[in-house]
């Protein structure tokens, strides 16, 4: 195999690779950590270490297909899908770690309020909440 060859291979690697990340994403209910989505890219069969996951993490982050969470309770990064979802926020059980999409933003009148007080444009901001789930009551 020459060079080029080593690279194109490589390269195929990589899209193959991200794909599959992809669509576990793209099939999971809730933010997955690396860690998490490593144990299912292997139940899937893919062949990948941790560190080219967390790589192709990195690399779909830039790419904006995909959402980096930090929720603060957990102290841990998270990840999901960004294409064809608007901005949301989550709630996360306080009892099991289940974490579920709240499909709203409930900060867009407190966000002008802040930009007319403050003269500060707001890009972003995080809100999280956290309790018990149904089964976890
Ligand atoms: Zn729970
Ligand atoms: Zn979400
Ligand atoms: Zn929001």
């Amino acid at each position: 195999m020459d060079v080029n060859d080593e690279i194109r291979a490589s390269g195929k690697r990589m899209t193959r690779t991200r794909r599959a990340v992809l669509s576990v994403l793209e099939q999971s209910q809730y933010p997955l950590s690396p860690t998490e989505l490593y144990a299912q890219l292997k139940k899937h069969k893919v062949a990948i270490d941790l560190v080219t996951v967390y790589r192709n993490l990195v690399t779909l982050k830039e790419l904006g297909l995909v959402t980096q969470l930090e929720l603060h309770q957990e102290g841990q990064v998270r990840y999901e899908m960004r294409e064809g979802r608007q901005h949301h926020h989550h709630i996360r059980c306080k009892s099991c770690g289940r974490i579920v999409d709240l499909l709203l933003c409930p900060l867009k009148k407190l966000t002008a309020v802040i930009e007319k007080e403050t003269r500060f444009v707001v890009g972003d901001h995080s809100l999280e909440f956290s309790g018990w789930c149904p089964r976890c009551q």
